[in-house]
């Protein structure tokens, strides 16, 4: 007898099954909603992919409304089989259900095993990404320069601008989940950000049509414009794939070997397939290894001792309060589109909230809820690990930390600002230089081991200037900047 395979809703490529016959339940769990405010574009983009699973799927899937997932499951007469779920808690509830056969996780390029042996052996040090990466590349045989042909070229001439991802067009099934949002949020759903036509793929077949352009477009572009942030272009060459990634409607093996190929065939130089493939095998295999190596997880990590909660004017993404320019755009950008690429998110909404010493577990919830590619093994590492340097023990990390001069280096924000980048005190004072300088001052204890930190201590640290620029940033307090 078949087991009808469930398919989460991070589960929805084709790559989650492997029988064209096999029956699918999917399940539409309302109460997940209703839970915690998530942006209104990526509630959208959860039911859009489902529902367009299950019509893709036709009589092979049994989509299910209910108020929970043991009622769904109850309702199934025949077995159910599950792959290994994405967070910790969906893991526990699958083992917890009395018959459903959880399978080994899919998805991802590197095994848990693989992991598991190799940060056993490296546990001597730290866990480093770049060792990981190295490791990864090794163990699959990707870039390797012993097989296939080198690039002709290796860089691009004079920088254009790259074309921006091809729009979606949206189906009767998003007008139905629009209709459906709109009635859930009338009935008291709290939702954040602003609606909007869906700008990121729902199906297998547009995360394809997405590759297919940014693969010819934007990859070879990609390593020139991988940290730049601008006010005029949100995208640059980034593939804007990280959601479909994370929705499993893009199993990344096959799309790290087209990358390959790429440089390969002399398409894109090394210099920007490379770090795409970073972010792919090294970044987010990595994370996603550690979530589960790591326990019990980092949630309650806050070695900076941060205990400032969110204000509301972030919590809501009310970047009009703002005059902060760069912050401005970027929250903005997250209010409008549910996603920004991996630069602002670190220097600009994740540094703002280190300075001022906000709950990291707080900010990676608002990160996990507010942008399309969130998630709970993302989100761990990446903004309680990494961006609030709230956990040492386990990764190689550093604080992420910076002024305004850092973002006027990659940025074209600072020149159409009311603040000056280069001033940390008074009416002109950049925000972030004066938050900087204070978060150097109020954790200097715990940042003295840091030499870049350390450095910039000192070259800051005369006694009146320091008195200023703390009353000054205690005065800013959680108001807008
Ligand atoms: Fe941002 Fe400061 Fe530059 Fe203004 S001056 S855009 S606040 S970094």
């Amino acid at each position: 007898m078949y087991r009808r395979r469930w398919l989460l809703a991070d589960q929805l490529g084709p790559h989650f099954l492997d029988d064209p016959d096999q029956p699918v339940l999917l399940v539409e769990v309302r109460e997940l909603f209703r839970r915690r405010p998530l942006h209104r574009q990526k509630a959208h983009l959860i039911l859009s992919a489902l529902r367009h699973r299950a019509a893709e799927l036709g009589d092979r899937a049994l989509l299910l409304r209910t108020d929970t997932f043991r009622e769904a499951l109850a309702r199934v007469a025949e077995p159910v089989e599950v792959c290994h779920p994405h967070s910790r808690a969906a893991l526990r509830f699958a083992r917890s259900v009395p018959g459903l056969t959880v399978l080994p996780p899919r998805g991802f390029v590197t095994s848990q095993a693989d992991f598991a042996d190799w940060a056993d052996r490296a546990r001597r040090g730290t866990l480093r990404m770049t060792d990981f990466y190295r490791h990864a590349r090794r163990r699959h045989g990707v870039l390797s320069a012993a097989t296939g042909r080198r690039p002709r070229a290796e860089a691009r001439d004079a920088p254009e601008t790259p074309p921006p991802p091809p729009p979606i067009v949206e189906d009767d099934i998003d007008a139905q989940v629009r209709h459906d949002l709109d009635r859930w949020a009338a009935d008291g759903v709290r939702f954040v950000g602003r609606d909007g036509p869906r700008q990121h793929p729902a199906t297998h077949a547009e995360a394809q049509s997405r590759l297919a352009h940014f693969l010819t477009h934007r990859l070879p572009d990609y390593g020139r414009c991988v940290d730049v942030m601008s006010v005029g272009d949100p995208f640059f060459a980034h593939s804007v794939l990280s959601s479909s990634f994370n929705l499993g409607l893009l199993d990344p093996e096959p799309v790290l070997r087209a990358a390959e190929q790429a440089w390969r065939s002399g398409a894109a130089p090394r210099t920007a397939v490379e770090p795409f493939i970073r972010g792919l095998l090294g970044w987010r295999e990595f994370l996603w290894q550690l979530y589960w190596y790591v326990e019990p997880g980092f949630r309650g990590a806050n070695w900076l001792a941060a205990t400032e909660p969110l204000p509301q004017w972030f919590a809501d993404l009310d970047a009009d309060a703002v005059e902060a320019r760069c912050l401005a755009d970027v929250l903005g950008a997250v209010r409008d589109r549910a996603w920004t690429h991996h630069t602002p998110r670190l220097l600009v909404l994740a540094n703002y909230a280190l300075q001022r010493g906000w709950r990291p577990a707080e900010l990676a919830d608002w990160f996990q809820r507010c942008f399309v590619d969130g998630a709970d093994w993302v989100m761990n590492a990446t903004v309680v690990g990494m961006s609030q340097y709230a956990d040492l023990a386990r990764v190689d990390t550093r604080p992420y930390a910076v002024d305004g001069g850092d973002i006027d280096e990659i940025s074209d924000y600072c020149s159409g600002c009311r603040y000056l980048p280069g001033r940390a005190l008074g009416d002109l004072a950049c925000p972030y230089t004066g938050g900087f300088e204070s978060f150097l001052h109020r954790n200097r204890a715990r940042l003295v081991a840091d030499p870049r930190l350390a450095a910039e201590l000192a070259r800051r640290d005369q006694p009146e200037h320091r008195e200023a620029v703390l009353a000054q940033e205690e005065k800013r307090g959680s108001n807008p900047p």
